[in-house]
């Protein structure tokens, strides 16, 4: 860890050396690094006896609702006038796996009108969100990395199975099992304390994974047999999902995880996009293999941003014209894409 976020550890120590009122706070869409994160805050300051409640702007999928202090996670769509309250009343908020405040989505306005002292624990580009403690690290593979290293510095000794299972969790699925490139030496040593904690890794794996609906499967399936469009010319390939076809196979929060990750199975494909018609826009995950960078393209086209192979955004054209959009972009990117 950097020398100032040493500091900055000793500092928060200092601080919270009284009980305090703090909330965890995350980005919309939650995913494993998100609330493993989000939760392993939680436990560590509760278990320091501070006064500590986790909020998320919106749902999130099933494949994480077991993860340690999932019970006591409150949620912005539902219970708005009470998280608006935890945020007003908060004297700390950490804002935990993002960049920037419109990340959290309906709950932004509110969390940026609050009061409070914020840390900020993240590993995306360009971190602005304006907070007394920064902790932002874009070399580390997940804000669960960072987290272990600050926790492991602020006390050691509170660190038990729960919160390290929510830690592996989050490593584990933003280094898609530790197969990214994102995935260090550091990575590995972290993952191998978590593991001597006593982290069941099989458990984990099974939670996340494989524990899914049949309808989901199948609805894998339609997608890779009929919704796939693959451009070898530009090594690449998407696949779309109207509202339609996610109400024909029971689609749930959580359903098209991975799928965006599909394509890239295919010899030579490189770049891959996955629309999902969601909440009145397309929501757009990138992933990219080698150089080409989804967070520019996502940034440039789509609003969004992320990481160098992991991004997202969104457009608020019908599905149709949003694929004609990236459709049309392609040829511009024909060079790029093929070096890379
Ligand atoms: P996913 O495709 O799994 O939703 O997101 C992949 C990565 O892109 C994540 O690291 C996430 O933080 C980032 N990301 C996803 N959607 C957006 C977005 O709308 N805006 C920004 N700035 N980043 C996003
Ligand atoms: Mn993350």
């Amino acid at each position: 860890m950097k020398q100032e976020q040493i500091q900055s550890v000793s500092r928060l120590m200092e601080e919270f050396a009284v009980p305090r009122k703090v909330l965890v706070t995350t980005h919309q869409g939650p995913d494993g690094d998100a609330m493993g994160a989000s939760l392993a805050v939680y436990l560590f300051l509760k278990k320091q006896g501070h006064d500590v409640s986790v909020a998320t702007p919106n749902d999130y999928p099933d494949f994480l609702q077991w993860l340690p202090g999932n019970d006591s996670v409150f949620n912005y769509m539902k219970q708005k006038p009470l998280v608006e309250q935890l945020v007003s009343e908060a004297e700390y908020i950490f804002h935990i796996d993002y960049n920037h405040i419109k990340r959290s989505a309906d709950m932004t306005k509110s969390l940026s009108r609050a009061k409070a002292i914020r840390i900020l624990i993240d590993h995306h580009i360009d971190p602005s969100i304006p907070v007394k403690y920064l902790f932002s690290d874009v070399e580390a593979s997940s804000s669960c990395e960072l987290l272990f290293q600050i926790l492991q510095l602020w006390d050691e000794q509170m660190m038990d199975l729960d919160i390290a299972t929510c830690i592996y969790t989050g490593i584990m699925t933003d280094t898609g099992c530790f197969a990214y490139r994102s995935a260090t030496p550091l990575t590995f040593e972290i993952a191998s304390k978590l593991l001597a904690i006593g982290v069941d890794r099989g458990t984990i794996y099974d939670n996340v994974y494989n524990d899914y609906s049949a309808s989901r499967m199948r609805l894998m399936g339609y997608c890779l047999n009929k919704k796939m469009e693959v451009f070898p010319e530009y090594k690449t390939a998407f696949i779309s999902l109207t509202l339609e076809e996610q109400e024909q196979y029971d689609f749930v929060s959580g359903d098209s995880e991975g799928f965006v990750n599909l394509p890239l199975s295919i010899k030579g494909i490189r770049f891959t996009a996955f629309f999902l018609e969601k909440d009145g826009k397309i929501k757009i995950s990138f992933r990219s293999k080698g150089y080409f960078s989804v967070n520019d393209f996502a940034r440039k086209h789509f609003s969004g941003g992320g990481h160098l192979n992991a991004a997202g955004g969104e457009s608020t054209k019908k599905m149709d014209a949003a694929i004609q959009e990236f459709r049309d972009l392609l040829p511009l990117y024909s060079d790029e894409l093929n070096r890379s």
